[in-house]
């Protein structure tokens, strides 16, 4: 699916002494089936930007259209947008509140009116691909785990969904190197095998250069820089 961004600008507390421009006139298209990697340095606006795309904010004016629908009009179904869109925010400890990882896992590909085996199905497999074991953590409390593992937990759950989009606010922070080198490899591997877009947020460029057909630099809330790693 694709996703085409015009004239976007995102203020915090618009109206109040405090406003503050987080996007500032921000214009881009992504393809359908594009791996792209969104860096910049911290308070660029990354995490700003990408949680427009589901909903989550409201844009202060300008236009987001995935797949061709306007997302920013008024009275827009926002639960059918986040099953196309799959976000895992920055902090995914906010994005877990279910008792048992089974549960929380399952959340997502529930509301999607799947049969319980196929939701089973994808709670394992996206399981797998966290490098979670199943059979050993489905009826654990979420809270009761590390952060890294909780980390992977909400990633499970957006994966279980299989959205056309899935965006990745630095999904490997907090992991260590070995754990970030496996999820990001995994994550690859689902783009080849299911064509969808990702979005893989990162403020290093390191992290994301070899996965990526095309990094998307921004800067002081505006997008300055794309094009392929060897390009940027
Ligand atoms: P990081 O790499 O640290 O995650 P980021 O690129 O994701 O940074 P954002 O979180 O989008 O940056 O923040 C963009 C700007 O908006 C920053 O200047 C930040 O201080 C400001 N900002 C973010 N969240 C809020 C908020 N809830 N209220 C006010 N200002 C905010
Ligand atoms: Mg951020």
């Amino acid at each position: 699916m694709s996703i085409k961004i015009e004239n976007l600008v995102y203020k915090y507390m618009t109206g109040t002494p405090f406003e503050k421009t987080a996007i500032d006139d921000v214009s881009l298209e992504i393809k359908d089936g594009e791996f792209i990697g969104l860096i910049g340095h911290t308070g660029s606006g990354k995490s700003t930007l990408i949680q427009q795309l589901n909903g989550l904010l409201k844009p202060t004016s300008g236009k987001i259209y995935i797949d061709g629908e306007d997302i920013t009009v008024k009275g827009i179904n926002l639960k059918k947008i986040r099953q196309k869109v799959g976000l895992v925010f920055q902090y995914p400890e906010y994005q877990l509140f279910e008792e048992t990882v089974f549960k929380d896992v399952a959340f997502g590909p529930q509301n999607l009116g799947l049969s319980d085996d196929e939701i089973l199905k994808r709670v394992k497999r996206a399981l797998k691909i966290v490098g979670i074991d199943f059979e050993k953590y489905k009826d654990k409390s979420p809270f009761d785990l590390s952060g890294g593992q909780r980390r992977r937990i909400a990633i499970a759950g957006i994966l279980a969904m299989e959205p056309k989009i899935l965006i990745l606010d630095e999904p490997t922070a907090g992991l260590d190197p070995k754990g970030r080198d496996e999820i990001l490899e995994e994550i690859r591997k689902l783009h080849k095998e299911y064509n969808n877009t990702v979005i893989l947020v990162s403020h290093s460029m390191e992290d994301v250069a070899k996965l990526v057909d095309r990094l998307i630099v921004m800067y002081k809330g505006k997008n300055i820089l794309t094009g392929t790693p060897r390009e940027v």
